[in-house]
């Protein structure tokens, strides 16, 4: 483990000193993959405070296979804890998303901690810290706050990927700067590039209903993921990202039907479960830092 711990501190070493040449010049230009410039006027702290998480695993990628990417957004809140525990039950991995503010809000904590006992199958990624107060446009109009609100998580989330999700906004943002945003986030999107950061949309969603109550069953939501392996509507050729949130199965019968939905996708031929930080896009230096798990 100690290795572990060295190899990891080594490459956040080397990402920490990129990011600093980067931040040490005030209005340093940030160049894109489109070539144009954008201002980076703020000094966030990168990489310093990141541990190593709790699991390597190097993957070889079969193209026969077909992925999905069970992602849980929100959490920590009253459905994370029935979320991981069917994902354990069914031996499949997935992906939360986490919001800050909910982490330190009354027992999140505790969740993530017990969560924390047994992260074999599991990682937390950046869902920012205020969740945009849910005032979208707002947020992303102000890019540089919008960031120091992801960084401020990234620095109390310590056991947290350099992978973010959006809040109300399917951007990506992945390796050799390919970005699929709108306009409205386009600033941030770059923002989160130019400091080593994935940022992972969706492919499908679950949705839920005013009372967050799942909208689709479970046979229909396993048919909308094959439909989208078979139509080859992904983002990535037979990686399907689904999107769903922790507190649609907070309900023991909505629970099941999500346990239900992992069991119709187990039967399929060639579907397995990964992790976010094993989609085919995610940033190669973070692939080396995230190759210290053991
Ligand atoms: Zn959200």
């Amino acid at each position: 483990m100690k290795k572990n711990y060295l190899g990891f501190a080594l490459a956040a070493v080397v990402t920490f000193a990129a990011c600093q040449a980067i931040f040490n010049k005030d209005k340093a230009d940030v160049i894109d993959s489109t070539g144009s410039a954008a201002a980076a006027v703020v000094k966030p702290r990168m990489f310093d405070s990141v541990k190593a998480p709790e699991v390597t695993r190097v993957v070889r990628r079969d193209s026969n296979l077909r992925y999905v990417y069970l992602t849980f957004d929100d959490g920590p809140d009253a459905g994370t804890l029935n979320c991981y525990n069917v994902c354990q039950n069914k031996g499949v991995r997935a992906t939360f998303f986490l919001v800050g503010e909910h982490a330190d809000y009354r027992h999140g904590r505790n969740i993530l901690e017990t969560m924390r006992k047994d992260m074999r199958h599991f990682i937390f990624a950046n869902h920012s810290y205020s969740h945009a107060n849910n005032r979208y446009e707002q947020f992303y109009r102000q890019e540089e706050k919008a960031l120091r609100d992801f960084m401020r998580f990234h620095d109390s989330m310590q056991f947290s990927y350099p992978i973010a999700r959006f809040p109300g906004n399917p951007a990506w943002v992945m390796e050799d700067h390919k970005i699929r945003t709108s306009k409205l986030t386009k600033p941030l999107t770059k923002l989160m590039d130019s400091i080593g950061y994935n940022v992972m949309g969706w492919d499908v969603e679950w949705n839920f209903d005013k009372s967050s109550r799942p909208v689709q069953s479970a046979e229909q939501m396993a048919r909308q993921i094959m439909n989208a392996f078979e139509s080859n509507s992904s983002f990535v050729k037979n990686h399907v990202v689904l999107l769903t949130h922790d507190r649609m199965f907070r309900e023991p019968n909505y629970r099941d039907s999500l346990a239900k939905m992992i069991t119709i996708l187990q039967s399929k031929k060639g579907v397995v479960f990964e992790t976010a930080d094993q989609y085919p896009l995610i940033k190669k230096n973070d692939r080396t830092l995230l190759a210290v798990r053991q």
